[in-house]
């Protein structure tokens, strides 16, 4: 499989809120593991796609699952017409060829799968594949981002201690009134009055976070609730624009 395909090659837009690009690089050339940690829906992965796009490195995403093993992560024997073949998983891939590996949401892991993660985030930067016998050193590039919730967890569903100490964290959360409307034009083209009513919306029901409401509006779903609107909005001119045509074409006939 060729690591090219995760290449990013076109710029994705993503709308800095602080330092977080310039800590994020000096965290890249230390090659230390890195955590992002904030609210769903507020451009963690937006984030991510963008510095692998500026560093030119390849980004390998796994959106993790309750589900997941630790093969589903390193790789497994499968069995084809030659007999039992190893395929590398998208952690070791990313390792072997010195790409981000992106695990998003890697709480909804089981904690057995979390812990192969280890190894590579210290000193040792290695990747046992145990069913394999073999050890990966992985690649001077390689790097493991994983996004975390921290909101959005419960006791039994947390993180360990001695995984979240191996990684820098760099917080996020919604971005201010101005800079998310701006976020909101941009992704969906609607203007600035109704980019800055739905950021407005948002902002009220933030504020009943934890009074009935588990999590607030995520500039996600704004970013969604703009792409309706803008459709609607297109549409409803068309729809005016072919009425207003059929009435110069058939011009009402008075008495
Ligand atoms: P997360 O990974 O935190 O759950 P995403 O990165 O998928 O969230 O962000 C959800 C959507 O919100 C993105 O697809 C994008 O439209 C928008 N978004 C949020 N923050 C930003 C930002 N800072 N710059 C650009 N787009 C953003």
């Amino acid at each position: 499989m060729s690591v090219e395909q995760y290449l990013i090659k076109v710029q994705p837009y993503y709308r800095s809120v602080g330092n977080e690009v310039e800590l994020y690089e000096a965290a890249y050339s230390a090659r230390m593991p890195v955590m992002l940690k904030g609210p769903t829906g507020c451009g963690k992965s937006r984030f991510v796609e963008y510095m692998a796009w500026k560093l030119k490195k390849p980004l390998i995403t796994v959106a993790c699952n309750e589900d997941m093993t630790a093969s589903d992560l390193v790789g497994r024997f499968l069995l084809d017409a030659s007999g039992t073949k190893w395929h590398d998983g998208p952690l070791t891939v990313a390792a072997r060829s010195g790409a981000i590996c992106y695990l998003d949401e890697i709480v909804e892991a089981r904690q057995d799968t979390t812990v192969v993660i280890h190894p590579l985030t210290d000193h040792r930067r290695q990747l046992p594949l145990e069913k394999k016998g073999e050890l990966v050193n992985a690649h001077a590039d390689f790097q493991l981002v994983i996004s975390y919730n921290p909101g959005y967890q419960s006791l039994m569903k947390d993180l360990k201690q001695s995984t979240k100490q191996r990684f820098g964290a760099i917080d996020f959360d919604y971005p201010n009134a101005d800079v998310e409307s701006e976020i909101v034009m941009h992704e969906t083209k609607v203007d600035k009055a109704t980019a800055d009513k739905l950021v407005q919306i948002a902002h009220r029901a933030r504020n009943l976070k934890g009074h009935g409401l588990d999590e607030g509006i995520s500039t996600r779903l704004l970013a969604y609730a703009g792409a309706l609107i803008a459709n609607t909005q297109t549409a409803t001119k068309q729809a005016t624009a072919n009425a207003e045509t059929t009435l110069m074409l058939n011009p009402p006939v008075g008495d």
